[in-house]
C-alpha cells in the first residue's frame, strides 16, 4: 500500500530523518517505535504529505509522489494526488482533535460528506456502522466533551475508517488516556489488526507493538536501528540501543 525508500527530511539545519525506508503491505501492521525525538511522529507526517520532506521516495499503491523543486524546495507537484493519498492515509492523532461544537455522529460524517462528497445517508448509515464498531454507537448525538477520553479517541478511529482509507495512521493512539480508558482504544485496534486493516502504529506501548504488528521497527535519531517481526524483535533484540530502549519501557 505504501512505500517509503531513503527519506531524509529536515528542520531547518536539524536532520530528522535520515534515510527511512518503510513498506506497509496490505493486510500488514507495522509499528515504529523508539525514544521522543526519534522522528516517529515526523515519519507519520511525511509519509502522508502533511510535511515536506527533501530527498527519498514515496509511492502509494505502487504509484510514486511526483515532486518539483529538489531538495529543500522540494514539494509534492500534483495537488490531486496529494488529496488522494491523504484521504487513503487516515490519521489518528494523540489528541482526538474532535470539533467540540458537533455530535460525535457529525464529527465521523464530516469529511466523507464534505471533503469526499459522498450522498449525506449512505454516510450516515456508514457511520453509524463504524461507530458500533468501535463500541459508542449510543453516544451518536452526544458531544465531544460528554465522552470519556477513551470514547473519544474511538469516535476518532470511527471517523478516520469512515473516510475507507487504504491504510489508517495512529501517531500515539494511547498516550492521552489513563490507563484503564487505554485498554479500550487498544482493543478497538487489536480488533482493527485481526480483520487485515493496513495500519502503521506509532506507539510506546510495547504491549500493543507486540500484539498487533506483523513488523515492528526502531528508530534511533531518524535512522532505522533495528526491525523484524515483533517475536524477534521483543525476544532477541539484537541492538544495544534496542535493548536498552526496551529496558526502560518494560
Ligand atoms: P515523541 O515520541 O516525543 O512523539 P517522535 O519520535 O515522534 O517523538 P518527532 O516529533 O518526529 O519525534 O521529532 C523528531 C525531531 O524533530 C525532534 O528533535 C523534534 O524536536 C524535531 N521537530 C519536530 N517537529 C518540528 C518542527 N515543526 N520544527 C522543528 N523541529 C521539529
Ligand atoms: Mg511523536
Amino acid at each position: 500500500v505504501l512505500s517509503i525508500r531513503d527519506l531524509h527530511k529536515s528542520y531547518g539545519d536539524i536532520e530528522v530523518l535520515k534515510g527511512v525506508d518503510l513498506t506497509a503491505q496490505r493486510g500488514h501492521v507495522v509499528s515504529l517505535i523508539g525514544s521522543s525525538g526519534s522522528g516517529k511522529s515526523t515519519l507519520l507526517r511525511c509519509a502522508n504529505l502533511l510535511e515536506d520532506s527533501q530527498q527519498g521516495e514515496i509511492a502509494f499503491e505502487g504509484e510514486p509522489v511526483r515532486w518539483k523543486g529538489r531538495g529543500r524546495d522540494r514539494r509534492p507537484a500534483d495537488p490531486a494526488q496529494v488529496t488522494r493519498i491523504r484521504t487513503n492515509l487516515s490519521m489518528v492523532f494523540q489528541q482526538f482533535n474532535l470539533w467540540a461544537h458537533m455530535t460525535i455522529l457529525q464529527n465521523v460524517m464530516e469529511a466523507p460528506v464534505h471533503v469526499l462528497g459522498r450522498p449525506r445517508a449512505e454516510v450516515e448509515e456508514a457511520a453509524r456502522g463504524y461507530l458500533d464498531k468501535v463500541g459508542i454507537a449510543d453516544k451518536a448525538d452526544a458531544y465531544p466533551a460528554q465522552l470519556s477520553g477513551g470514547q473519544q479517541q474511538r469516535a476518532a478511529i470511527a471517523r478516520a475508517l469512515c473516510m475507507e482509507p487504504r491504510a489508517l495512521l495512529f501517531d500515539e493512539p494511547t498516550s492521552a488516556l489513563d490507563p484503564e480508558l487505554e485498554q479500550e482504544v487498544v482493543r478497538v485496534i487489536k480488533a482493527l489488526a485481526e480483520e487485515g486493516r493496513t495500519m502503521i502504529l506509532v506507539t510506546h506501548d510495547m504491549h500493543m507493538a507486540r500484539d498487533c504488528s506483523d513488523r515492528v521497527i526502531f528508530l534511533h535519531q531518524g535512522l532505522i536501528e533495528e526491525e523484524g517481526t515483533p517475536e524477534r524483535l521483543f525476544g532477541q533484540p539484537e541492538s544495544e540501543r534496542l535493548r536498552g530502549f526496551l529496558s526502560i519501557t518494560g
